[in-house]
């Protein structure tokens, strides 16, 4: 394949007229968009579309990278935002980025990315999670690390992917990426060749916010990080919570969502800069044999406007923005099998240092992009982010 490799296709010919049917939506109007919205329903008419579907065959990475793209919410419709996502299927996406000449021409830069696996706007939890961490389960069985992580800006549909489904009041917890990895750890439980093992699963579920660690199973109570002379990194007095089934882990997804958003003027606002990690560990004597980490990273937008911003939020972006660049630094050094791991950049990756070792240690990266036009600087960002990971990464392992 062409992984991470991007190039600009089909330059759009501008000389011709946009003589197309409208689509229903743009009938009758004169929207802003319009024009660009034409342009690229014309491109993606010529498309062939392979949609991923639940059949398909699931290739095992050690470092697996995939982009999952929400739909246009209703609020992206109502501003007369378009679509500017289109996912063929394969692991390709591609960009439809507007822009427009000196002499105010309009034109498109199409740009295609690849990753392992791409997710359109009608992939479900299940579908994604299919893909992406279920794989990893078997990895925690077999004395490994397993890490799985929702990237992307505020919005993009990471907290969706791994706690669930947020619409309404409540959250539907059973239908993310937590709760699914949680039901097959204990499907894998009991099944006889692993009975024999005496594993005990603990759930452990904390957020780290500005670099300071706090237990979302215990009142966000304010944790140390210590690290021993065998580099052993410790989070001191993290609850780990005894689970003897999927439900008991759904019930510490409710409370640790419920404390995270809480107890802040603007809840939501403060969730978006912190890092969630949920840790689902089988103990054995007492001693770790597996761990699985699934990680809603904090958002990734940059353009923060840095005279209206203040002193809090600066030191906040440059503490996020640090920890994003050590994951991949980190990523890319157990890609490489690198002895060297920068697990000290930041506290992120300070506290998954053993995700990061080790011949057993396998990652997942899911990025979110938003499909709306207003969203394109940051949807760039993103998907260059996470295309980068693909150069050293390309070695596929048997699925067993
Ligand atoms: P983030 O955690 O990245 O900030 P959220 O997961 O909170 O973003 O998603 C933002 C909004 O978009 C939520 O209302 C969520 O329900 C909705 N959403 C996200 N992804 C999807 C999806 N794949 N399908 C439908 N709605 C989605
Ligand atoms: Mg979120």
């Amino acid at each position: 394949t062409l992984s991470g490799r991007r190039r600009s296709v089909l330059p759009q010919d501008m000389s011709k007229p946009v003589n197309k049917r409208l689509s229903h939506a743009f009938e009758d109007t004169n929207r802003p968009n319009k024009q660009f919205y034409q342009m690229i329903e014309e491109f993606r008419e010529t498309l062939e579309v392979l949609p991923l579907s639940l059949s398909d065959t699931v290739e095992a990475h050690r470092i697996c990278v995939c982009v999952r793209k929400r739909p246009l919410n209703s609020k992206e419709v109502t501003k007369n935002d378009i679509d500017v996502v289109s996912i063929p299927g394969n692991g390709t996406l591609l960009l439809h980025e507007p822009k427009q000449k000196v002499d105010l021409t309009k034109y498109l830069d199409n740009q295609v990315f690849h990753y392992d696996y791409s997710f359109d706007e009608s992939s479900t939890n299940d579908l994604v999670y299919r893909f992406t961490a279920k794989p990893l389960v078997q990895t925690i069985f077999d004395g490994g690390m397993a890490t799985c992580f929702a990237y992307g800006q505020t919005g993009s549909g990471k907290t969706h992917t791994m706690g669930g489904d947020f619409s309404g009041k409540s959250q539907n917890s059973a239908k993310g990426i937590y709760a699914m990895a949680a039901q097959d750890v204990f499907a894998l439980l009991n099944q006889r060749r692993y009975s024999s093992l005496d594993l005990c699963p603990y759930v452990t579920f904390f957020e780290i916010y500005n670099s300071k660690v706090f237990d979302l199973l215990n009142k966000k109570a304010k944790l140390r990080v210590l690290e021993d002379e065998k580099q052993q990194v410790q989070v001191v007095g993290l609850q780990e919570m005894y689970v003897s089934c999927a439900e008991d882990v759904i019930k510490m997804i409710e409370m640790g969502s419920a404390c995270r958003t809480s107890g802040q003027t603007s809840a939501n606002a403060n969730s978006s800069r912190s890092h969630a990690v949920l840790q689902v560990i089988l103990r054995r004597r007492n001693q770790v044999h597996g761990k699985f980490s699934l990680v809603d990273l904090a958002g990734n937008e940059r353009g923060i406007d840095v005279r209206s911003s203040d002193r809090q939020t600066l030191v906040e972006t440059a503490e996020i923005n640090r920890s994003l660049l050590a994951l991949k630094e980190c990523i890319r050094s157990l890609g490489m099998d690198s002895h060297h791991i920068p697990f000290r950049m930041s506290k992120l990756t300070q506290v998954l240092r053993d995700s990061f070792i080790g011949d057993n240690s396998r990652t997942c990266m899911i990025a979110m992009v938003s499909p709306g036009m207003s969203s394109c600087d940051s949807t760039v960002n993103t998907l260059r982010y996470a295309d980068r990971y693909c150069e050293n990464n390309r070695s596929i392992f048997p699925v067993v």
